[in-house]
């Protein structure tokens, strides 16, 4: 079945019963030539009404998946955005991950295409990532497991063609992918777009900063002209805005008013610490809170040396990054989830997306890029209501980016000082004597073990002549084994950090440390940029877009940390992080544009 465009019957009873459900909804002008329909919502929980999705007429199938899922009742922006688009509306959206928009536009899409049985795919929606992509795809499987011949596909750049290709032969209801992978399949004739009658954009922004906006509109050009747009966007700069005007047809406006709430769950920290001290801060930190937490860093390397540290600290730990293969990836992610391991060290492009509602600790080990990427990394505490910290490790480099992202961010940043051995003994004190009184609950609970520990004591008694107090010792001593309880190395260094460090006077007067302006988008550690020359220019077709990918594809450079590309006849100048490491510099040497 096609998704049509209807906008007459807006006035529908299922619309009517929505917007009278709401006292949260109203209009709002996008801007002064045109009025446009939009929602403002506040994020509230939903009511309890057991059956929330019963409301929007969904088929059996899908009401049977969404209570596998466990959905009860529909997120806010469910609510306003399903059943516009069950209308066939045009849809602008302006909501984060963690706010339900996923099964927002998949479920009417489902719905819709739930009978389809042609071959060709109907609906394309397109994602900024690889990880996004495969996120979303999954999604829309999970929604449709109930639904028999539904299917969806994911084509993303730094993989094989010849599995997507195999697949898009097959019946496809919805393909998921990334610009440059779609406008290669669309070229080879490998994706066929012609009954192409649904577009969504999804994390429009994102996709702008890594500069797909060519690579948007030649997509479109190429899709059938009748189709409904949905685009959502974590932000609305005007370029958004402007592609908004340009494709979409009298679009319900959505405006999801989460962004604050959901950040200020997060309590946002930093610390102050010296290159050559990182790791010892950071074990450190994971003494006093180690289960549910992510560790940024910039490259691969790092991710797999900490790790290692870390494990032989004792803690169970992952590594997620570009080198990881992606069924690996999904399988470290459920572990995460599951809580075979507590720690996660992770770049950037590998963590995007990533939705563990148990991390409770997001440390930036080495500073971000940008604001949008400090936003990105600790969005992945604070999960579906719960509370998290994020804590940033600055250098004396980096103060004045510090500011910088106070300011860009509009969040006071709360300094906190390293753990001192004094604390942590403190803690680990603390843990001891919750464990053993935690133990001492749960012996209530088994009466077998209850009747082994009498046993026990009697024993020791009678074979011993061990009073209460001797046994009490005794078994504390054992659940502390041999090792050393207390940690005695020395920490003088913390102090002298703090000390010399923190010079806050400095950090809050320096007013001339501004953002430079990059050329193409804002990133405040400009200075930390190293020019790179390729070989290919604007005579090889090279694009800005093509660029980014490939530099993301073929490194774990994050898209975001690309400073100013500039692209003449026949070659091109990249500014890329000043640190890089040496392998990352020779596959550098090795990328390849367009083949
Ligand atoms: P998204 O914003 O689409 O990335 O979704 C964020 C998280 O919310 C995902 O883990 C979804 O599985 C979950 N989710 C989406 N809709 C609902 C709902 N109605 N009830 C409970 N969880 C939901």
């Amino acid at each position: 079945m096609a998704l049509k465009k209807d906008s007459n019957s807006l006035g529908s009873e299922q619309e009517k019963s929505h917007n009278e459900d709401s006292s949260l909804l109203e209009f709002k002008n996008l801007d002064n030539k045109k009025e446009i329909e939009s929602q403002l919502l506040e994020v509230s929980k939903g009511d309890d009404n057991e059956n929330g999705f019963l409301d929007f007429g969904f088929n059996q199938s899908i009401l049977t998946s969404l209570k596998n899922k466990g959905y009860k009742n529909p997120t806010p922006i469910q609510k306003a955005a399903i059943p516009q688009l069950m209308l066939g509306r045009d849809l602008l959206g302006q909501a984060q991950t963690g706010t339900g928009k996923t099964a927002a536009f998949a479920l009417p899409i489902i719905e819709k295409l739930t009978d389809n049985k042609e071959l060709n795919a109907k609906v394309l929606v397109m994602t900024p990532t690889r990880e996004l992509a495969t996120q979303v795809a999954e999604s829309f499987k999970s929604y449709s497991s109930e639904s028999a011949n539904f299917k969806t596909v994911a084509i993303y750049g730094g993989t094989d063609y010849r599995n997507q290709i195999s697949a898009l032969k097959r019946k496809v209801d919805v393909v998921v992918g990334t610009p440059g992978r779609i406008m290669d399949h669309i070229r080879q004739g490998t994706f066929k777009i012609k009954d192409i009658n649904c577009l969504v954009l999804d994390e429009a922004d994102e996709m702008l900063n890594m500069g797909f906006l060519e690579d948007i509109e030649w997509i479109i050009d190429q899709l059938p002209e009748n189709k409904q747009m949905v685009l959502f966007s974590a932000t609305m700069p005007s370029e958004i805005k402007n592609i908004a005007k340009k494709y979409l047809n009298d679009p319900a406006e959505i405006l999801i008013k989460s962004v604050k709430k959901e950040t200020q769950l997060i309590s946002q920290k930093f610390l102050y610490v010296q290159r050559h001290h990182k790791l010892d801060a950071l074990k450190r930190i994971l003494e006093l809170n180690n289960e549910g937490v992510i560790i940024f860093v910039r490259t691969k390397l790092l991710t797999t040396s900490i790790a290692e540290s870390l494990e032989n600290s004792g803690h169970t730990v992952a590594v997620l990054n570009g080198d990881i293969p992606q069924n690996q990836r999904e399988n470290t992610v459920d572990r995460l989830k599951k809580g075979f391991i507590n720690i996660l060290v992770a770049t950037d492009v590998a963590a995007r997306g990533l939705d563990v509602e148990r991390i409770k600790l997001v440390v930036n080990y080495d500073f971000p890029f940008d604001k949008e990427t400090y936003t990105h990394r600790i969005g992945r505490t604070g999960r579906a209501g719960r509370s998290g910290e994020a804590i940033l490790f600055v250098n004396q480099r980096e103060k004045h980016f510090l500011r910088n992202l106070e300011n860009s961010t509009r969040t006071k940043i709360e300094e906190i000082n390293i753990p001192s051995n004094k604390i942590i003994n403190e803690k680990r004190m603390e843990k001891l004597i919750d464990n053993v009184n935690e133990s001492s609950l749960a012996k209530d609970e088994n009466e077998e073990n209850k009747a082994l520990i009498i046993d026990v004591l009697d024993n020791l008694k009678e074979k011993y002549s061990m009073d209460d107090s001797n046994i009490a010792m005794a078994a504390i001593n054992l659940v502390i084994g041999n090792k050393s309880f207390f940690v005695n190395d020395d920490d003088s260094w913390i102090n002298k950090q703090n000390n010399t460090d923190r010079n806050r006077s400095n950090r809050n007067s320096n007013s001339n440390n501004r953002i430079r302006n990059s050329n193409r988008r804002n990133n405040y550690q400009n200075d930390s940029f190293e020019t790179y020359k390729f070989n290919f220019g604007k005579f090889d077709g090279v694009r800005v877009a093509n660029i980014i990918s490939s530099i993301c594809n073929s490194t774990n450079i994050n898209g975001r940390s690309i400073g100013k590309i500039q692209i003449f006849n026949d070659y091109s100048l990249v500014d890329l992080p000043r640190d890089l490491h040496r392998e990352t510099k020779n596959k550098l040497k090795k990328i390849k544009v367009r083949n």
